[in-house]
């Protein structure tokens, strides 16, 4: 396998399992940390498009046929080889995006769990048999592929977003085209090398560089069936309406506003380390991190403040090579700017800015996209740093005096992809979670983001289309369910003319 950063400074295609270059566009890809140009991203033309399109399409018929068995078996061995190449995918991760090594290997790990589900195709690609639904007649449902499907993913997690989607495409006889994120692709390239390592045929994951054009041509192109989409809200929205304008089905996964409950019989010291971990992990860049701390009661509030106050004293910000490190840089200045922006207008709105990270510097990364660790507290849900998504290390503080008050403004929100409830009180948490309207829950757990053998997903506007990613929806998401009536008359039997409604009376 050729070792594509090591080698090159440029991040081509992946096409009929080899790398090949466009003659368009190149863009930056950037190391956060340091503020520098690592590499070039080579942003595919039409007719590189069209290159990876033809040839999903010729791979498609034999791969359709080829045994689920093989299918599943071509995933053991490629679960083998992301195990023993994880320092060195999640050194490529840490490099473009800047996550901590400790961090990378789970966000990897969460990956890998998804191509073990997918190792379990045979069983969940079973279909469903009813025999003698009639005379000698027997029904069955059967779970066909699509044909070409394809997958656009954000920068966040370069390892683990994309395994969400093409293991388990692919295992259900489909061909993938994947459009990584253009800020951090090389771990992306890396782990779909590895697939053809691991035995996958030519063809049938291939992967274009590029930006907003790529997905553009990819959303409107009729050869492709269905497009799983996962990123900001405004994106995932118009990707989804033109997605399915154009016929395709669609799953687009958008941005998130995750709150914790904190009630007043919470383990304090618990939630205190719960939420530093879940809202300034991986710099506070993840779908499901917590930015929101909702506390029911100004006495626990201003206990909780001042525990965090302290706590936060010890966070360590610097590179991912520094596995002692709890979090690295931004992706961009951009967004660095953006979410300073966002703590400006939080201040200038009248909260409280308790633990400030603005003007943060790491000693020999000065020129790195960094921010420490904020906390603002007194912040209402008429705040503009409350109403969107920062998508950064900062931790929001809003007071309320009941519980019901703290579901109201959660329920209130655009976004509904994670939420959490610290308490002790098993009734009021059975109570937060037949209520609240959120994706998806936890009770105690400040990141619940499902195992890979469930399914992945928010409601409102953090997402648009109707099945979850990966687990059991991932699988419906990638077939089409075929319904077949049979009967074998037997002995010469001949039905007559029959003109009302079959039935089995
Ligand atoms: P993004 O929306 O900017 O980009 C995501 C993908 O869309 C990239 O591949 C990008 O090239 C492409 N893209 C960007 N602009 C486009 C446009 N105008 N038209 C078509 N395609 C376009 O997101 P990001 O900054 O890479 O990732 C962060 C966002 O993703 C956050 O909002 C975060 O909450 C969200 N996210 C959601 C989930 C989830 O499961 N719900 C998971 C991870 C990240």
């Amino acid at each position: 396998m050729v070792d594509i950063v090591k080698e090159e400074k440029s991040v081509g295609h992946l096409i009929n399992g080899e790398i090949k270059y466009s003659n368009g566009q190149i863009l930056d890809v950037y190391n956060p940390a340091k503020g520098s140009v690592s590499k070039q991203i080579h942003v595919a033309t039409r007719d590189t498009l069209e290159d990876a399109i033809l040839t999903a399409e010729a791979a498609f018929p034999l791969w359709r046929d080829t045994p689920v068995l093989k299918r599943a078996r071509i995933m053991y061995r490629f679960k083998e080889l992301l195990e023993k190449n994880s320092d060195r995918i999640c050194q490529l991760v840490g490099e473009e995006h800047g996550k901590i090594s400790h961090d990378a290997m789970g966000e990897l790990q969460r990956g890998i769990e998804n191509v073990e589900y997918a190792c379990s195709s045979p069983e969940f690609l079973k279909g469903e048999h009813s025999k003698n639904v009639g005379p000698s007649i027997d029904c069955w449902s059967e779970f066909q592929p699509l044909g070409v499907v394809a997958g656009i993913t954000p920068f966040n997690f370069p390892a683990m977003i994309p395994l969400w989607m093409y293991p388990l495409a692919i295992v259900c006889g489909n061909c993938f085209i994947l459009k990584p994120s253009e800020r951090d692709p090389s771990s992306t390239m890396m782990i779909a090398q590895l697939l053809h390592e691991a035995g996958l045929p030519k063809g049938i994951l291939n992967v274009v560089n590029g930006d907003k054009d790529v997905v553009d041509m990819l959303i409107e192109d009729q050869r492709i069936q269905a497009i799983s989409f996962v990123g900001s809200t405004p994106i995932a929205e118009h990707i989804y309406s033109k997605a399915t304008a154009n016929g395709k089905r669609c799953q687009a996964l958008g941005g998130a506003k995750n709150h914790a409950i904190i009630m007043p019989d919470a383990d304090l010291d618990n939630a205190v380390n719960q939420l530093i971990g879940a809202a300034f992990g991986s710099s506070g860049e993840r779908c499901m991190s917590l930015s929101v701390a909702v506390v029911v009661g100004n006495e626990v509030g201003d206990l909780l403040v001042s525990k965090l106050q302290d706590s936060m004293k010890n966070l360590k910000v610097g590179e991912h090579t520094n596995s002692s490190n709890d979090f690295g840089p931004l992706i961009t200045k951009e967004h660095q700017d953006k979410v300073t922006s966002y703590i400006n207008s939080a201040e200038e709105q009248g909260a409280t800015i308790v633990e400030d990270g603005r003007n943060f510097v790491v000693k020999g990364c000065e020129d790195g996209f960094f921010l420490g660790g904020t906390l603002i507290d007194n912040v209402n849900t008429d705040m503009l740093s409350y109403k969107e998504e920062i998508f950064g290390p900062v931790l929001q503080i809003v007071r309320v005096k009941t519980m019901q008050e703290a579901m109201n403004i959660i329920d209130n929100h655009e976004y509904g992809n994670g939420t959490c409830i610290f308490t002790r009180d098993g009734e009021a948490a059975r109570y937060f979670s037949d209520n609240i309207k959120v994706g998806m829950v936890g009770i105690n757990i400040p990141v619940p983001v499902p195992v890979a053998y469930q399914s992945f997903g928010g409601w409102k506007r953090s997402m648009f289309g109707d099945l979850f990613a990966y687990g059991p929806d991932g699988a419906r998401f990638y077939t089409r369910r075929k319904t077949i009536t049979q009967r074998w008359p037997s002995n010469g039997v001949r039905e007559g003319k029959q003109f009302s409604m079959p039935t089995m009376k």
